[in-house]
């Protein structure tokens, strides 16, 4: 593949370097721990930060770590990113560093973040002299739902640099959707907003042989869940999407009998904030009109995930021209369209211009079309691919703090 053709010093020194990110990332798989308190992944994150000789400083109010890498002399600072949180899942791949708790996985990479960005503040360490500013290392929990950034901003994530706020930021996410080693990446919208959806159908319960003596619930969910999706294609323009997606229907307890209440939730997508309000007050519309033409009442609640992802397109170009001088042409690629998966490196992207790129990890030998994805139980990343994301990391960082568009 790429890596094996291709040779530039950053990724020359990733390679050099590989072994090592191997062998962490290889001890953070095997404890992968969930949420905003990662104690066993934030121990192993600070002894290795130390290791590297930078000063780690731990969260408070959650289990992060941050760390400073100073340059030269003054200049701008770029925020990295890696994300630390595993899933609540069990590990099906038969790899011999495999999950050690059964119900917990890294099956969304996490464990790659980290130890690529250890690998790359290790690069940007031996070439410090050679470099103006300095880099914030964000290692944030609680990725995967937990708003763990949105935390750490909150405790002054962009007042730890010691110098200058960010005026940068930069992240990258592994995958097996793209093949290993490659860059994917667009401007604009990058990743969906992502709020959950809960609604209760309040009818009157009563004889399943006799529905005109009830209000029904079960009939008027239904009709919700064709009138979201009804709305969804007559209401929305199709240049600025949505999709609503009903995942749980749960209602009744036997053949013969009416129930109360009706309970659907599910999952609202979209990839601008404008349309993101829309749909927020068209799902209320829907939902109350059926009812009420039907003579039940409805609870609509929609719970805020995560905003929009937008990168910033000067940033992105930034990133594209640095990731091709680097891995070659034929490895770094536009996204035509924004994936509809959710990021909390959104909060970052609100305050502080950056980008968030995927970096491919799809093992050769897979066939693409049946390759297990991220979050699948037999997910498996091909690790060579680390070598470009390091060399990444640090070919981004160092064309931005040199001021080089
Ligand atoms: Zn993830």
């Amino acid at each position: 593949m790429q890596q094996t053709r291709i040779s530039h010093p950053f990724l020359d020194a990733a390679r050099e370097v590989l072994p090592e990110v191997v062998a962490l990332r290889r001890r953070l798989h095997r404890i992968p721990e969930v949420g905003l308190e990662v104690p066993r992944t934030q121990e192993l994150v600070l002894d290795a930060v130390r290791e590297i000789g930078l000063e780690p400083t731990p969260g408070i109010a959650v289990g992060s770590v941050t760390a400073t890498i100073e340059g030269n002399g003054p200049g701008p600072t770029i925020l990295l990113r890696a994300d630390m949180d595993g899933l609540p899942l069990t590990e099906e791949t038969d790899l011999e560093f495999s999950s050690e708790h059964d119900g917990r996985m890294h099956a969304c990479g996490h464990d790659t973040h980290v130890a690529m960005l250890v690998g790359a503040a290790r690069l940007l360490i031996d070439e410090r002299h050679s470099w103006p500013g300095r880099v914030l290392l964000m290692f944030q929990p609680g990725e995967e739902g937990f708003h763990g950034a949105r935390f750490m901003l909150e405790e002054g994530l962009l007042d730890q640099s010691g110098g200058e706020r960010p005026s940068g930021a930069f992240a990258l996410h592994i995958s097996t959707l793209y093949e290993t080693g490659t860059i994917d990446v667009r401007r604009g919208p990058m990743l969906a907003s992502a709020d959950t959806l809960r609604i209760t159908v309040r009818g009157r319960g009563g004889h399943a042989s006799t529905p005109h003596t009830a209000v029904d619930p079960i009939t008027v969910a239904a009709e919700i869940i064709i009138g979201l999706e009804v709305m969804v294609t007559r209401r929305v323009d199709v240049f600025d999407p949505a999709v609503v997606t009903i995942a749980q229907v749960l209602a009744g307890t036997t053949t013969n009998i009416i129930p109360e209440t009706a309970f659907l939730a599910g999952t609202m997508r979209t990839v601008s904030e404008s349309r993101r309000v829309a749909l927020r007050a068209d799902i209320r519309q829907v939902c109350e009109g059926i009812a009420s033409a039907n003579g039940a009442t409805v609870e609509v609640d929609i719970e805020p995930g995560y905003p929009v992802t937008v990168n910033d397109d000067a940033f992105t170009e930034l990133v594209l021209t640095a990731a091709t001088e680097v891995l070659g042409e034929d490895a770094v690629r536009r996204l035509p369209a924004p994936i509809m998966g959710a990021e909390d490196f959104s909060y970052v992207l609100q305050r502080v211009p950056g980008t968030i790129a995927f970096v491919g990890a799809r093992p050769p030998e897979l066939d693409p079309a049946i390759a297990p994805m991220n979050h699948s139980n037999r997910v498996v990343f091909d690790e060579s691919a680390m070598a470009a994301g390091i060399a990444t990391y640090v070919g981004v960082a160092r064309r931005f703090l040199s001021g080089v568009a």
